[in-house]
């Protein structure tokens, strides 16, 4: 690790230069939530680049291999190839028709309000995402934790700068399922994520008490009773404001679960930040 003077002066100067690189993409972009999250890396390219050299490794695209955009592992082509979400659910983040407004509040939303304050997610769970996804959570691809938490922490900025959470939250993983995959997916994205935004990671707040089957390929209220009861507290709930990081958002009874004991500890607002969604 190496932050000399030297090597920050340099970074100062070229955040410039990054920034016009960056309006040109965004420009030649014609994706709403791409354009989105192009436009807030450009809004903090000088964060960025001071994050990537607290890491050894020079930015790498994890699908083609060239070198990576600004600091991101992904280049600016593979970036543009990947599902945006837009326009979604201002509540839950499901994406929304064609021709609906982005933010909108979907009818399910509307019935019956999910139990968190608002979720946020980078992009559609599908294509290049769901494999990168599968990369990460099941074939030990871990590196990939690294780009998530950037991809994360630039759309949490964009979306929610005025209202960062005091704390974030990570999904826990039953004991069994740690020892048997060896990492928690969401912590680590939690760790890189906590990094950029200065915000503490509380990965010791909550426990997963019952070993829950995996919630893909179960209808809605199977999920529902699939998680009840899933997580407990270890210790009082300090802050008021959180968010929970996850993975995949699906039908969201999962993170339903865990806001709903949060808020009942006392906490006032707790969002769910997630790489993907589904539709
Ligand atoms: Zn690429
Ligand atoms: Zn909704």
């Amino acid at each position: 690790m190496n932050r000399g003077p030297e090597r920050v002066a340099a970074s100062a100067a070229c955040a410039g230069a990054k920034a016009d690189k960056l309006k040109a993409a965004v420009a030649a972009v014609n994706h709403q939530s791409l354009t989105r999250l192009t436009t807030a890396l450009g809004r903090s390219g000088g964060r960025l680049l001071r994050l990537a050299l607290e890491v050894a490794y020079p930015p790498t695209c994890v699908l083609c291999g060239a070198p990576g955009w600004g600091e991101l592992d992904l280049c600016q082509g593979c970036l543009a190839d990947l599902p945006g979400l837009a326009p979604s659910c201002g509540h839950c983040a499901r994406p929304l028709a064609q021709g609906m407004p982005d933010g909108a509040i979907c009818g399910q939303c509307q019935h019956r309000p999910p139990p968190y304050d608002r979720c946020l997610a980078c992009f559609r769970y599908q294509g290049l995402v769901r494999k990168l996804m599968g990369d990460f959570k099941f074939r030990q691809r871990l590196a990939l934790a690294r780009l998530f938490g950037q991809l994360l922490a630039e759309t949490a900025r964009w979306e929610s700068e005025s209202c960062l959470p005091e704390q974030l939250v990570p999904v826990p993983l039953h004991p069994s399922r740690l020892r048997q995959r060896g990492y928690n997916q969401s912590l680590e994205v939690a760790r890189v994520l906590g990094r950029a935004l200065g915000v503490d990671v509380e990965s010791q707040l909550v426990e997963r008490v019952i070993a829950t089957p995996p919630q893909l390929g179960l209808a809605r209220e199977a999920r529902l009773v699939n998680v009840r009861d899933a997580f407990r507290l270890r210790h009082p709930v300090t802050a008021g404001h959180l968010a929970i990081i996850d993975d995949v958002v699906t039908t969201g009874a999962t993170v339903g679960e865990l806001a709903r004991l949060l808020k009942a500890a006392g906490a006032r607002r707790v969002d769910v930040w997630a790489i993907a969604r589904t539709g």
